[in-house]
This record gives structure tokens, C-alpha cells and sequence, in this order.
């Protein structure tokens, strides 16, 4: 992506609500093309961002730059900025095409223009035939779909979606996702996209900004946030993972020895680790593995297996280790003999699966 121009710049965003700051220094780039997500915990200030790139709202400070020009005072319309909500706000008595339509309607557009691109959204969004209906009379996700074809008709250069799929079912939801996808690439338009759903984030997006308490935590490709998260923050609100609590017993030509319950862990270190330090160890469930022999791995804990849950294709088993902590380890339940709570077992981990984290759960969303 990063081979692509920038289109939009945030520079130094903040945004102060009575006292309430809901953005507190934002700055990013997002190339053309891209598709971005804006990912956080209810309240870390996505909305509020959005609302600034469409002109919904004025900064506190800061700016705004489309195309290298600084649009922040610029009123929406004059902006190629369109936003898709999750209420879908359609007009209850146009129909189908004539909702679509609308803002070519309204910039004086001539009927065979208006004609010739309401079939093509129509067409985009899998509605062919559907013009004439009536918002009343469609479902969910036709509504939503009707939506995103009203604010692709305008042709912008960046489409703004807060939660557009928050209120559809879950088998609709996933359904959407990819007619998304195909759509965005499709059109090449930069889409910057918000949800609170973090497989939907990595599942659709180029890049994620991780979100908390106004600010960005890490902005990364999903795979950069999913396999390499920069803070426990960051892991945990990713996927399912471990964080064990350890400490830096020594550190040495790229290698940390980490001390948990008395195992000596090899990890790999970063420039920012200092010998004796508290840190943790974030290894996914999936990538942890259970063994009841003792195994020959360098990076391997030894416990007491005390819950083992059956979930189908997939087991969770908890293991306490001798200091009190519990790790817990997802496998899959092809040849699984259903080892019975109370078992001495090993879980290890190939080192690239194990990133080390400082703690910043505690800070504030
Ligand atoms: P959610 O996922 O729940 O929609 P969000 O990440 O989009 O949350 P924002 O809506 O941007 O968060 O809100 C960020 C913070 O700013 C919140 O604490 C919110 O209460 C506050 N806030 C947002 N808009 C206003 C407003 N108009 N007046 C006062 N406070 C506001």
C-alpha cells in the first residue's frame, strides 16, 4: 500500500467536547485505494475522527489534508467525502432508484446520466430490478446496500463507513463483508471503515488503526497487528492470546531468557527491553500445544491441566502453572484421547509465536 500515494492526512487531530477530550493527537496517513479500519473499544474516539475527515465536525486542532490540500474548514458537501452510516438514513418515500439517485439529482445531473449510473449502482450492489421498491420493502441488508450505492453515485474520492453491518445478523453480516471487499476493489475508492468487531477488521481491511482513549495504538496490515502486536493492549483486543506475566532475566544478542514459574524461556528481545524487567509473553491459544510426555522445545511451560472444554472441530484446555498463572491452549480434536483435568502436561511454542509486551491494560480507554 505504502507504494501508492497518500490521499488523505491527519495532522495533529484533537478534539475537545466540553472537557472531554475524544481525540488527543492524531496523525496518519492513508494511501489511495486503501482500505482502512478504524478499529477500538466504544468511546476511543472513531466516530469522532470520521466525523472530522467528513466535515461533520470542526477540530480542536489540527488538520485535515486531501490530496496534500487542507480541506478542515471545508463545509462536507464541498468535500469528495461521502459517509455510509448504520442507521442507513434512505428517504422512507423515494424509492429504490430515486434514493440512489438523489445526489446527482441534486448537483442537476441530466436524466440519462442520472439513468445510466443509477442501473450501474443498482448493478454494483446486486439490486438489478429492485429500483422501484420502496425502502419499506426491502430487507437489512438491501437497505444497506441501497445505502452505499446512494453515496458511491457521487463518485468519491474517499467513502466513510461508521458500523454499516452493526445491524444486520451475523449470516448477513459476513455475507456483506465480502460484497464489500469486492466492491472497494472493484471501484479502487479508499474506503476508511469503522467497527468494533476485530475479525471484521482483519478479515476486510489493508491496514488497521488500533484505536484507545483517542489515540492510536498501533497501525499495522492485520497480519503486523494479529502476529506482531507492539502492546498487551494491542494483543489482547486481537484474537484470543496469552499474556504470562515474566521477567527479563537476561538479555543478549537479540535473545531475552524469560523467567516464568521457574522455566527459563528464550524470546526474542526488542532494543527497548532492560535486564530484570516485568514484561509478557503473548502467545495465541492456537499457537500453543499440549503434550502429556515431556517435550524436547526450548520455549515450553510445565502444568497442571485443570479445565478442558469440548467445542467440536476445537478443544480449550487450561493449564495452571506452578506459580498460579493459567495458560490456555486451542487444538484441534482429531486424535484427541480427552486428557481429563488434574494431569500433569507441557504446553510449548515455537519461539516466532511468542512476542513480549509491557502492560498497559491498566491505562485508560
Ligand atoms: P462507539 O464505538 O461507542 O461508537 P467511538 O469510538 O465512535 O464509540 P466517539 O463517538 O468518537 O467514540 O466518542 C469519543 C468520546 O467523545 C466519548 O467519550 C463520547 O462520549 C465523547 N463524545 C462524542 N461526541 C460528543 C459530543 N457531541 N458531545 C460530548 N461528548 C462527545
Amino acid at each position: 500500500m505504502s507504494d501508492r500515494p497518500v490521499l488523505l492526512s491527519l495532522r495533529g487531530l484533537r478534539k475537545t467536547f466540553d472537557t472531554q477530550e475524544a481525540v488527543s493527537g492524531l496523525d496518519l496517513e492513508v494511501f489511495a485505494g486503501e482500505f482502512l479500519t478504524l478499529l477500538g473499544p466504544s468511546g476511543c474516539g472513531k466516530t469522532t475522527t470520521l466525523r472530522i475527515i467528513a466535515g461533520l465536525e470542526m477540530p480542536s486542532a489540527g488538520s485535515v489534508l486531501l490530496d496534500g490540500q487542507d480541506i478542515t474548514a471545508l463545509a462536507p458537501e464541498k468535500r469528495a467525502v461521502n459517509t455510509v452510516f448504520q442507521n442507513y438514513a434512505l428517504f422512507p418515500h423515494m424509492n429504490v432508484a430515486k434514493n440512489i439517485a438523489y445526489g446527482l439529482r441534486m448537483r442537476g445531473a441530466g436524466k440519462e446520466e442520472i439513468a445510466r449510473k443509477t442501473a450501474e449502482m443498482l448493478e454494483l450492489v446486486q439490486l438489478t430490478g429492485y429500483g422501484k421498491r420502496m425502502p419499506g420493502q426491502l430487507s437489512g441488508g438491501q437497505r444497506q446496500r441501497v445505502a452505499i450505492a446512494r453515496s458511491l453515485i457521487l463518485s468519491p474520492r474517499i467513502l466513510l463507513l461508521d458500523e454499516p453491518l452493526g445491524a444486520l445478523d451475523l449470516q448477513l453480516r459476513r455475507q456483506m463483508q465480502v460484497e464489500l471487499k469486492r466492491m472497494q476493489q472493484k471501484l479502487g475508492i479508499t474506503f476508511i471503515y469503522i467497527t468494533h468487531d476485530q475479525e471484521e477488521a482483519l478479515l476486510m481491511s489493508d491496514r488497521v488503526a488500533l484505536m484507545r482513549g483517542g489515540r492510536f495504538v498501533q497501525v499495522g496490515t492485520p497480519l503486523e497487528l494479529y502476529e506482531h502486536p507492539q502492546t498487551a493492549f494491542a494483543a489482547s483486543f486481537i484474537g484470543e492470546t496469552n499474556l504470562i506475566a515474566g521477567r527479563a532475566a537476561a538479555v543478549k544478542e537479540g535473545e531475552v531468557l524469560l523467567d516464568i514459574a521457574g522455566f527459563s524461556l528464550p524470546c526474542e528481545s526488542f532494543d527497548w527491553i532492560t535486564p530484570g524487567e516485568e514484561l509478557l509473553l503473548c502467545v495465541r491459544a492456537q499457537r500453543m500445544h499440549l503434550s502429556t510426555e515431556p517435550v524436547n522445545a526450548p520455549c515450553r511451560l510445565k502444568g497442571e491441566l485443570v479445565e478442558n472444554h469440548y467445542a467440536g472441530g476445537e478443544r480449550t484446555s487450561l493449564v495452571r502453572l506452578p506459580d498460579g498463572q493459567t495458560v490456555r491452549v486451542r487444538h484441534s480434536t482429531e486424535n484427541d484421547a480427552g486428557l481429563a483435568p488434574g494431569s500433569e502436561v507441557f504446553c510449548w511454542w515455537n519461539m516466532p509465536s511468542g512476542v513480549l509486551v509491557r502492560d498497559d491494560r491498566e491505562e485508560g480507554q
